[in-house]
């Protein structure tokens, strides 16, 4: 009989195609990045088909993400020439563990139509249990204790087994609340994220029968992103290839990046102690990117301790260094990479035209896509986010823009559904149902309702109060709108804090709260472009509106997280500087965890390009209305000088890099002049200096004089506690608190305030 043909081995290297013909016993491939590890991943499991050796259903195959799944499939079909029938076991943890759980709920407790409950569920379901314990939850979030719950689901716990040294989490009730809490869920018939695993590491504990149907159902089992997984998820896969050991992980110990989530890189490390006799194979060519991207990469990841080490070489020799610019701000590098861009696509300084499709801008924080969502608009430049909702669809956003909306049009019911009970003023289902047939009966809008309901006395207690103050407040603010002394985004600053929005997400414990806040910030920053903030509103919905757009060749952007495992022919860093990338969080912390962690993401982010890799930061960012100098990120300093082009940014040497002059529009020519004046300013700060000094020692020109100061950058601590100030709408007042560019006032006649710094001024005793 002949051999049937495999021309998929004969794209792989020897190293490669011995990880995929080694078919029986369990296999470790830990290498570098775009070593060709997925490719290899994926040659194994045609290969397994090919060779008769396994069918599709008895292949489990783990990815991260769904896309990666898809792509897997994709590849797989691709490989063999023909559509796979089946592979139903190729997927996510989570995708993989619904199925089964569906399966075997009885064994936990739970019918097969379980739900699955997303975050806010989660959440509001512990509030109820806190709440039903007399506990403040102000002072001990829901949120908080969701964490410390996800955290023991991570790692495998079930209340029972939860250590002692835990035992003091979420003072001292932690564990308590976890049972609580599993057996509400019981009760619910519903399990959350974390239990997908969890429920199924049990099952397969206690119930040694049904192991071992599944251990003989899934006869060969592989693993993408191993370096990523968490205690659970580890233990799930061991019991599953306890007895054939038929398992094969592929990882880089270099790209764990999901720490924070309770990934354990250990797991890679404790492969071999686990499965005596393991082939490890690594994989050293790169075949994705040009030497020095590679080199540059090798260098920043250097700087980690503790590491496997791996040395990673490729065949395409030179190509472009990796290039580094600094920029005045933050828009003026949106500006900048948005030109970039179109210069690519034009093909530029002799190199081939790139497809839309075939770049992408990868931030550290999910706020950054603001200032490139926005330009592209402008410029009509098409893209797509990827992971995650776009910028102006995040949650907080959309709330934020509900108040907006609200106070710009009264009429605008919808907003109003929105914002009424958010943040949570006591108004129940029963006070909302009350506030829309009042405003039925009346032919009124909402907020009028409500303005009866109130005034009527049908809606009382705490949650009329509430009411009443929020329709006084709607009407202030509405006309502080029209209020030529009160600039729009300060309205917006002051909505937002007095509606008590953001306080909601101050005193809010989960992790993604500070990233809410950032987002919020950034809302504010993108008000300073428009006239006021009816011209923003049209702005975002003709951005939503351009959702619609179906162009065939887009932009991507996306996070760093989101990158992974993926790579682009051209791809743009942004945000590299200290507080930014890395994290501040990352900084704070004792102890090198969290930056080892921040300068993985960073190896991760250069080893997506396969050819161009341009990384940047900017001097200056404007947080609520302040700008705040940069340093430029350390990671800059550890990438080896000879694989690194420092670029002149456009606008202050007289002519752009590579690109033409800013191209068209009122808006553009506009900020140019400001830029300039604002730059010339900027050349004092930190970060400029550095930059300064890294381009002199390139022998590239120094900056023109600077002429004015028009930008105080020092206005954030004028002020002193105890002084005497004036403001535009509370009047006269003394300092009670500085925090930042905040200070609280208490104002003769309006009261305690938060307010803006630079919105108040010394007044005269
Ligand atoms: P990462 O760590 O980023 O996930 P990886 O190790 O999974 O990377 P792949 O994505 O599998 O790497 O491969 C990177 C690129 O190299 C892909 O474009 C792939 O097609 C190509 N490649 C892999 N192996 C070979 C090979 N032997 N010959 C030619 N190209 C290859
Ligand atoms: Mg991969």
């Amino acid at each position: 009989m002949a051999a049937r043909p495999m021309p998929y081995l004969d794209g792989l290297n020897p190293a490669q195609r011995a990880a995929v013909e080694c078919l029986e016993g369990p296999v470790l491939m830990l290498a570098g990045a775009g070593t060709g590890k997925t490719k290899a991943l994926t040659a194994r499991i045609v290969h397994l088909l090919t060779t008769g050796t396994a069918k599709p259903n008895e292949i489990l195959a783990v990815t991260f993400t769904n896309k990666a799944a898809r792509e897997m499939k994709e590849r797989v079909a691709g490989m063999l020439g023909q559509a796979v029938e089946g592979m139903p076991w190729l997927g996510t943890f989570h995708s993989i563990c619904v199925k089964l759980l569906r399966r075997h709920a009885e064994l936990v407790g739970l019918k097969s139509n379980f739900t699955i409950l997303d975050t806010d569920d989660q959440i509001r379901l512990l509030k109820q249990l806190i709440k039903a314990e007399g506990i403040d939850d102000k002072r001990w979030p829901a949120r908080m204790l969701a964490g410390v719950i996800d955290d023991w689901k991570n790692r495998a716990l079930t209340p029972s087994k939860v250590p002692v040294s835990d035992a003091s989490a979420y003072n001292h009730r932690g564990v308590d609340f976890y049972a609580q809490y599993q057996a509400r869920l019981k009760d619910l018939n519903a399990v959350d994220f974390g239990d997908l695993l969890l429920h199924m590491v049990t099952i397969f504990q206690d119930n040694p029968d049904v192991l071992e149907q599944y251990q003989r159902w899934f006869r060969f089992i592989m693993v993408d992103e191993y370096q990523d997984t968490n205690v659970a998820q580890y233990l799930w896969l061991r019991l599953l290839a306890g007895a054939h050991k038929n398992i094969c992980c592929v990882g880089d110990d270099d790209q764990s990046i999901y720490g924070w989530r309770g990934a354990e890189v250990g797991n890679i490390l404790r492969f071999e102690k686990d499965f005596p006799g393991a082939n490890v194979v690594r994989l050293e060519q790169n075949y994705r990117s040009t030497e020095h991207i590679l080199s540059a990469a090798s260098g920043v990841i250097r700087g980690n301790s503790g590491r496997l080490g791996k040395e990673l070489w490729t065949e395409a020799r030179g190509g472009e260094k990796v290039r580094l610019i600094g920029h005045w701000d933050g828009e003026e590098e949106a500006r900048w990479i948005g030109e970039e861009i179109e210069a690519m696509q034009r093909g530029t300084r002799g190199l081939a035209p790139i497809d839309l499709n075939n770049m992408a801008i990868l931030v550290r924080a999910s706020h950054q896509m603001r200032a490139f969502e926005d330009r592209f608009l402008t410029i009509g430049l098409p893209y797509r986010v990827i992971g995650g909702p776009r910028f102006y669809e995040r949650l907080e956003i959309r709330d934020a823009m509900a108040y907006f909306r609200q106070v710009i049009s009264p009429d605008d019911d919808l907003a109003f559904e929105r914002i009424v009970n958010t943040p949570k003023r006591g108004l129940g289902d029963k006070a909302q149902q009350t506030i829309q047939t009042m405003a039925r009966s009346n032919g009124v809008s909402l907020v009028e309702g409500a303005r009866l309901a109130v005034e009527s006395g049908q809606i009382k207690g705490k949650g009329g109060k509430a009411l009443h103050q929020l329709v006084t407040d709607l009407t202030r603010w509405g006309r502080l709108a029209g209020d030529a002394d009160t600039t729009h985004m300060e309205l917006a600053e002051i909505i937002l804090d007095e509606s008590g929005y953001t306080t909601m997400w101050q005193t809010d414990k989960n992790p993604d709260s500070p990233g809410r806040l950032e987002n919020l910030k950034e809302l504010v920053k993108a008000l300073e472009a428009f006239e006021n903030l009816q011209g923003f509103l049209e702005h975002v919905s003709l951005i939503m509106d351009n959702d619609k757009q179906d162009a065939a060749q887009k932009v991507s952007i996306m996070t760093l997280h989101a990158a992974k495992g993926l790579e682009f022919p051209a791809v743009f860093l942004p945000g590299w500087e200290d507080g930014l990338f890395p994290s501040q969080r990352s900084m704070d912390e004792s102890g090198l965890k969290g930056l080892e962690e921040e300068r993985r993401l960073a190896y991760v982010g250069i080893t997506r390009a396969e050819e161009i890799c341009t990384i940047s930061f900017a001097g200056n960012r404007r947080v609520f209305g302040q700008w705040q100098s940069q340093l430029p990120s350390r990671f800059i300093d550890e990438l080896p000088e000879e694989n690194v082009e420092v670029l002149t940014p456009p606008g202050l040497y007289g002519g752009g890099y590579g690109a033409a002059a800013p191209s068209g529009g009122g808006g553009a020519a506009r900020s140019t002049i400001e830029d300039r004046m604002a730059a010339a300013d900027g050349y004092n700060s930190p970060g400029w200096k550095r930059m300064q000094s890294r381009a002199g020692e390139r022998g590239l020109s120094q900056p023109r004089e600077s002429k004015s100061s028009v930008i105080d950058l020092t206005a954030t601590s004028a002020f002193m506690v105890g002084e005497r100030v004036f403001h535009q709408k509370f009047g006269y007042g003394a300092i009670t608190g500085i925090e930042g560019d905040k200070l609280e006032v208490e104002f003769e006649k309006a009261g305690t305030k938060k307010v803006v710094a630079r919105f108040v001024t010394a007044a005269e005793d």
